[in-house]
């Protein structure tokens, strides 16, 4: 190919924003003649390809969006170790049909039995996506904190427009602590705002019986389950803590040597 016509291509697509064919159009030509492509087949390889490239460029930009504390996914979670966890329900969570429908997922359970693995699993395969989903992820206490604080200065719309945006926001720790009035009637704010808008995905220690003394108030938590429970998927997860794992069987080591 002349050195003209190769740096005009370059060139027109760096005007067209495909970034990925201005850098590597000498090598996808050179693989369109040793594979002796079809016209049809190059250009399909050269939209595969940039697309590709576009895909993985948005996903690293909304995993650092995100704020996802790490990036474990389902295969790192151990099913047998949760034997009264149905693995295929959790599974279908990650298919992304809740985030589609606008639908939450409530997963409950004791300290250490994964839920903030499962959540944020779920969320990294909502991320990666190709729709394009947007996840946001934080603790109960955090978003209380910031919301708060951008009221005090007068700033509230605009930091729920944080909590508001994403496709999935994932609420870890509800009910770790619990709220002031004005701070439940903020969380209220975010869950009636993002009713039938956007997923919410939350984690939590308590029973939903118990959210009217997490929320301080029986009649707020009760507008927030209505709206949160309306369309949600409700996962319990009651079995022993993988923290504590590896430190029971220590414990029962030592209590046989002592036996
Ligand atoms: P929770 O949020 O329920 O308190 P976490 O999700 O924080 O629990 O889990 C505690 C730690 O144990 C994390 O490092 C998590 O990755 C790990 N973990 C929990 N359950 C499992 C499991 N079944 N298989 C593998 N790792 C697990
Ligand atoms: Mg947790």
């Amino acid at each position: 190919m002349s050195e003209l016509v190769t740096s005009r291509i370059r060139a027109s697509a760096t005007k067209l924003g495909l970034s990925h064919l201005a850098t590597a159009l000498q090598d996808v030509t050179r693989r369109a003649e040793t594979d002796s492509m079809g016209y049809l087949e190059f250009l399909d390889l050269v939209l595969e390809e940039e697309i590709a490239v576009r895909d993985e460029r948005r996903y690293r930009a909304g995993l650092r969006l995100s704020r996802l504390p790490h990036h474990k996914t389902l295969d790192d979670y151990d099913f047998s170790f949760q034997p009264d966890l149905d693995p295929r329900k959790v599974r279908d969570l990650a298919t992304l049909a809740f985030v589609q429908a606008k639908a939450n997922v409530a997963l409950l359970g004791p300290p250490g039995v994964g839920k903030t693995h499962i959540a944020i699993a779920i969320a990294l395969a909502v991320a990666a996506c190709r729709a394009g989903f947007t996840v946001y992820f934080t603790t109960l206490d955090d978003m209380v904190r910031h919301l708060t604080a951008a009221s005090a200065i007068g700033r509230l719309t605009r930091k729920l427009q944080a909590y508001l945006r994403p496709n999935v926001l994932v609420i870890d720790e509800v009910g770790y602590q619990p709220l002031e009035r004005a701070e439940a009637n903020l969380v209220f704010q975010v869950i009636s705002k993002r009713y039938e808008k956007g997923s919410t995905l939350l984690t939590s220690n308590k029973s939903f019986g118990e959210w009217g003394q997490v929320f301080g108030d029986e009649v707020l938590a009760t507008a927030i389950l209505d709206r949160l429970l309306h369309h949600c998927d409700v996962v319990p997860i009651n079995g022993p803590s993988y923290r504590l794992k590896n430190r029971l069987a220590a414990i029962d080591n030592t209590t046989m040597n002592v036996a």
